[in-house]
């Protein structure tokens, strides 16, 4: 990814920016930049999660700070994922969101995603009824209602196992396609 800086960028006073940053298993962070747009700092971490298989990063932030503000806590976090291996390619290429910062405890996961293009299987809240979680699978064109985050895994791995047992003939083509992606 090209670094540099977007030209003519005002920021004032109480704005928010956002820095997004990944964490590697001895702790160390790498911040990846300072944008004023929420949605760019999304971008350039899932820029980041296309090339990341070889790293050994394993979870990634986004911060929010204030322009100007003089104190203590600084920052929030917006977001937090962390890295699991995917449940259908098994590449160490699977994101997962955490839940936010109100939450105590353990921070559960409510969404995922293999950032390889020729995987990309996810899990996510389905975007009109908000209690309830699909998960899904592109490049076999499959997708499944699920409970929970913890159940759309489970129905990944359900999906990988039907290719698995390929040899039927009615899918074997459509098996073969998939398993060579893989
Ligand atoms: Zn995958």
């Amino acid at each position: 990814m090209a670094g540099g800086r977007k030209p003519s960028t005002m920021v004032e006073a109480g704005q928010q920016v956002f820095m997004p940053s990944v964490i590697d298993k001895e702790g160390v962070t790498t911040p990846l930049g300072i944008t004023t747009e929420e949605e760019d700092s999304w971008a350039v971490l899932r820029a980041f999660f296309a090339r990341a298989e070889e790293t050994d990063v394993i979870r990634a932030l986004i911060e929010v700070w204030e322009v100007d503000y003089i104190g203590e806590n600084p920052s929030t976090n917006l977001a937090e994922l962390k890295r699991r291996p995917c449940p259908i390619c098994d590449r160490n290429t699977f994101w997962m969101e955490l839940a936010g910062e109100e939450f105590r405890g353990e921070r559960n996961p409510t969404s995922g995603r293999c950032y390889r293009a020729e995987c990309g299987a996810w899990v996510e809240p389905n975007s009109v009824e908000l209690e309830r979680i699909d998960c899904g699978w592109p490049s076999a064109h499959w997708t499944k209602r699920c409970e929970s985050f913890n159940m759309g895994i489970r129905g990944l791995v359900e999906m990988r196992g039907a290719v698995d047992a390929a040899g039927r003939p009615r899918r074997a083509r459509l098996d073969k396609e998939v398993m060579r992606d893989l």
